[in-house]
């Protein structure tokens, strides 16, 4: 069933073909087939067919007699190859009816047999021989025919007969009664026919010798092609092809036309045999061909191993473009933009050729292996790379090399790259790595050791490091000497000690060396805290306790002798793990102070161009500063006026040295200062809005509450910045703050905090910011990151009333007056309740309980990410009058009880707030007052502490006055 369903659907429409081993009207003259008995039976009678063509019959019509046995054989046919063949026979037959008086004898049918045979050998009919195929009989036994002057029906019968046995058979005819004329006989057999079938060709195929029987062909791939899968197809009995499974391929080149495989034509291509078609050459290339497997690279296109033959045909990058270097010390970043020309192609790589260059000659060699490349030195795809361990003071050569997979086989070089020569600065000296005891003794003993192998520079100082190796570095001792050795005295006996050495230059100092181990020789009177040699210093760390910077001071006047170290400051601050600032008059030479901090810009590579502003010193320019290798940039030129004083010289380059020393995009940048040359000038980045409080005043009421709360979260962040860097700015305002053009605020204006230190009668002149200054520092020069904290509330409210005047036009003795009465600037105009109580807050006459720069920061990110706790305004103030600190009504229950607990400065938060009672400040919590802006930490604890406190004796008080029913 299967099978049968199968073929059903697999026939392949080729009509079958029908080869004749025998056609009776066929054959020329007298058939002359043996007949038994050869007389009164069978005979043979030539008539006219319905065309009037002469045929050849056999006839009997023995009806009247009984017992009739009439043999009729075929001449022997030789099968040809056939295993099952048909025998078609038209006939004619009478009707027994049609006879009159021929009852029990007269027949209506005739059987049909067959008898296989190698030879035609027999003369004579074996009758025992043959096997009946079938009895066959006339579907019409009238027929139509004309024979003779009857009309009569011509019957056709067709059966099958298998021949597999010899080279060929016999076919006979018998009759047993009946009036019959064999009109003709047709002897054929079936073939699958010659077909092409998914480009295989399946040859003519003879029939299988079954009805059911298959047999499986297997094709031959058409010219040009080649096999994908075995081609095989089924010939059925009845000649036609079935299932046909696999197939061939056009081989590259050709295609599938018509079932044969033609060749590609010119301009058209087919690499692979599995490709569906010929396809058309990709662009930037071509095909002269025809047959042609892959199209040829016009001249100066390539193609990679890699690349498919369908891709276009590419080309080499062209050189990389703007290459820029930013040296800094001994690295060096490159970055440059992509080839202007890509060639067609994504996948550009660059590497990196790094040489050193002999200055005023043209020799070059490779850079040491231990130059460092991040993030690598070839096959880079991205377009900067940072070159480190550089030589000092050293000019290198960088190529940088663009290429792509075709660079190769186009074997481009160095057409596709771009190089820079630079110079590198100082570094820091290598650490040293050697060091060696000798005239060892019980309490001393003689150090020494080779120049790092990397100086970087002269080096002016070696620090030695040592402790006893049980106290680890709990305690230790340094040294410093100009030599490469040093007597290390006051050791105690039969004691291991750990020594490191470092190196000094211009650019500061190394690394300590590796530990080195040494021990002093025995003593049998060890002697306990013997004098310690005034050249030690000795530091104690206890824990993980850090010194405080002020305790460092203090240890740093206590060691004798002046002047007052520079490098100890860099130890101390190294020790402590954190960068400090450095006051540049601790140098003597302020020159070496500059040139430690700023880099000397030569004057050619700046452009003036106007005067933006008049400093103290002279006039402020804006520019354009182009340095080798940079893109050009604007910058703000200070220029110190003719005629100066040393101490306004110094002054002046003092700003740049505190400057310089600061990184961070809230605070001023300083590009470098020309000192070589006059006037003198300090280069600091341009802010095109200029300084804060006049932006502010031409835009008043411009701004959203957020853009200014944005204004002062920057401030606050470069106010933070510096006082993690322990320095004190000490004239915080708005007009010392530069805005840019994208109204980020940095803080500027370095100069005062060393005018103010050195004029002891300050706190009583004008140049003393008043309204700017915490109380304290007016009074007594207490200037600290708190006084600053004072200032930055002060800016706040700059900001926030657009550069109004604080305290408006009121003198600086009142002022100083109203603030030592406890009198604080009220809220501008539409002021958030959050930001005023942060001012007031920043005005807490305790230094100490003033907020820090960064809770100031961390309150301010909570305001921007919540920006409706800003939507809260104390309304309209009527402006000016000052906040009263002291009208609290009896009946304003909140407000008393505030006040006698000296936070009344909160009332009008927490009325604003809805806490109209006692019972309401029960549900107080931190991150409420958070929320409120109440962040003083102790300020929340006592507001809740005493909350529960006087809830609970107003409890206990109405318990002692109930009376008892
Ligand atoms: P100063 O001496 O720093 O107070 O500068 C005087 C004035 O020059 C300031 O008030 C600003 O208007 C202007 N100014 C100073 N530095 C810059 C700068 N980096 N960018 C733009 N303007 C500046």
């Amino acid at each position: 069933m299967c099978g049968t369903f199968l073929f059903i659907f697999f026939v392949v429409s080729a009509p079958e073909r029908l080869l004749t081993l025998l056609d009776t009207r066929t054959v020329p003259g007298e058939l002359k087939w043996a007949a038994s008995p050869s007389e009164g039976g069978w005979e043979e009678v030539s008539i006219m067919d319905e065309k009037n063509i002469p045929i050849r019959t056999y006839q009997v019509c023995n009806v009247l007699e009984p017992n009739q046995n009439n043999w009729l054989r075929t001449d022997w046919i030789p099968r040809s190859g056939a295993q099952r063949v048909y025998v078609e026979v038209k006939f004619t037959l009478r009707d027994c009816n049609s006879l009159p008086g021929v009852t029990g004898t007269c027949k209506e049918t005739f059987n049909l047999y067959y008898h296989e045979s190698n030879e035609d050998k027999d003369s004579y009919i074996k009758e025992s021989s043959f096997i009946k195929v079938d009895t066959v009989a006339a579907d019409e036994s009238f027929t139509q025919v004309d024979v003779g002057d009857r009309i009569m029906k011509l019957n056709t019968e067709v059966r099958d007969v298998k021949v597999t046995n010899r080279k060929g058979f016999y076919l006979a005819f018998q009759d047993v009664g009946a009036c019959i004329a064999l009109v003709s006989v047709r002897v054929f057999y079936k073939t699958c026919p010659l077909t092409v079938r998914n480009l295989a060709t399946f040859p003519d195929t003879v029939t299988g010798a079954d009805t059911s029987s298959l047999v499986e062909v297997r094709g031959s791939c058409v010219n040009q092609s080649e096999e994908k899968e075995e081609p095989k197809m089924y010939c059925g009995a009845d000649g036609e092809w079935l299932v046909p499974i696999g197939g061939c391929l056009c081989n590259p080149g050709y295609e599938e036309k018509g079932a044969a495989c033609k060749a590609c034509s010119v301009g058209f291509y087919k690499a692979k045999s599995t490709d569906t078609g010929c396809s058309k050459c990709p662009p930037h290339s071509h095909s002269l061909r025809e047959g042609a497997t892959v199209c040829d690279c016009h001249s100066g296109f390539f193609r990679a191993d890699s690349d498919p033959f369908s891709m276009a045909c590419t080309q080499p990058p062209s050189a990389p473009q703007q290459l820029i270097s930013v040296v800094n010390e001994t690295s060096v970043v490159l970055e440059w933009a992509p080839p202007r020309r890509l060639g067609g192609r994504s996948d550009t790589s660059y590497s990196l050729e790094c040489l050193i260059c002999q200055t005023g000659s043209q020799l070059c060699l490779p850079c040491g292996s231990d130059v460092l490349f991040a993030p690598g030195q070839t096959g880079l795809k991205t377009t900067r790379v940072v070159v480190s361990e550089l030589r000092a003071h050293t000019h290198y050569t960088f190529i940088i090399h663009a290429r792509n997979g075709v660079s190769q086989a186009s074997g481009a070089g160095a057409a596709q790259s771009v190089s820079v020569t630079v110079t590198t600065n100082q570094a820091a000296p290598s650490p040293v790595s050697a060091i060696q005891a000798s005239d060892v003794t019980r309490h001393s003993l003689l150090l020494s050791w080779q120049q790092p192998d990397r100086p970087n520079g002269v080096i002016l100082e070696y620090e030695v490091k040592f402790y006893e190796k049980d106290q680890r570095e709990r305690s230790y001792r340094i040294m410093r000497t100009f030599s490469r050795s040093v007597d290390v005295t006051g050791l105690n006996p039969l004691t291991v000690y750990v020594f490191h050495v470092r190196a000094r230059t211009a650019a500061g100092y190394g690394e300590f060396s590796a530990p080195f181990e040494f021990s002093t020789n025995s003593d049998p009177f060890p002697l306990i805290g013997e004098g310690v040699n005034s050249a030690f210093l000795l530091l104690s760390i206890s824990g993980v306790g850090i010194l405080h910077l002020h305790n460092i001071f203090l240890i740093l006047l206590c060691v004798p002798p002046s002047p007052p170290s520079l490098s100890l400051l860099f130890l101390l601050s190294s020790v402590a793990g954190v960068k400090i600032y450095v006051d540049p008059f601790t140098y003597e030479d302020p020159d070496q102070a500059i040139h430690e901090f700023a880099k000397e810009i030569d004057v050619s590579s700046i452009h003036i161009e106007r005067v933006i502003g008049m400093g103290e010193f002279g006039e402020v320019c804006s520019g354009r500063l182009r340095v080798q290798g940079k893109r050009e940039i604007y910058v703000a030129i200070k220029s110190l006026k003719a005629g100066y004083s040393d101490k306004q010289r110094r002054d002046f380059l003092s700003e740049a040295s505190i400057m310089g020393q600061f990184d961070h995009p809230n605070i001023i940048r300083l590009e470098g200062v020309v000192t070589r040359c006059k006037p003198l000038m300090i280069i600091t980045e341009y802010m095109e809005n200029g300084s804060l409080d006049a932006f502010l005043r031409k835009h008043d009421g411009q701004f959203t509450v957020i853009q200014l709360v944005g204004m002062l979260r920057g401030i606050a962040s470069g106010m933070k910045y510096l006082s993690d860097m322990s320095y004190v700015h000490r004239d915080l305002a708005a007009r010392n703050i530069l805005v840019n053009s994208n109204l980020v605020c940095k803080v500027s204006d370095f100069g005062l905090s060393r005018v103010l230190e050195d004029d002891p009668e300050a706190a009583y002149t004008t140049r003393i910011p008043i309204r700017w200054t915490a109380p304290e520092a007016i009074s007594y020069r207490k200037f600290t990151t708190a006084s600053d904290v004072w200032s930055y509330g002060i800016v706040m409210w700059e900001v926030v009333s657009y550069g109004e005047r604080p305290y408006w036009d009121m003198n600086n003795q009142d002022v100083i007056k109203a603030i030592e009465e406890g009198y604080r600037l009220p809220a501008p105009m539409d002021c958030p309740v959050v930001l005023h109580q942060l001012m007031l807050d920043c005005w807490e006459r305790e230094r100490a309980e003033r907020p820090t720069f960064s809770q100031i920061l961390n309150m301010l990110d909570k305001l921007i990410r919540n920006p409706g706790t800003l939507r809260r305004t104390g309304g309209d103030r009527p402006t000016p009058t000052m906040l009263d600190p002291g009208v609290c009504v009896p009946e304003w229950s909140v407000c008393v009880w505030l006040q006698s607990i000296g936070l009344e400065r909160y009332r009008d938060t927490l009325a604003a707030a809805g806490y109209t009672s006692l019972e309401n400040l029960l549900a107080l919590t931190h991150q409420e007052m958070d929320r409120l802006g109440i962040i003083t930490p102790s300020h929340q604890d006592i507001l809740i502490a005493s909350v529960q406190q006087e809830m609970l004796s107003q409890m206990q008080h109405m318990q002692h006055t109930m009376v008892p029913v």
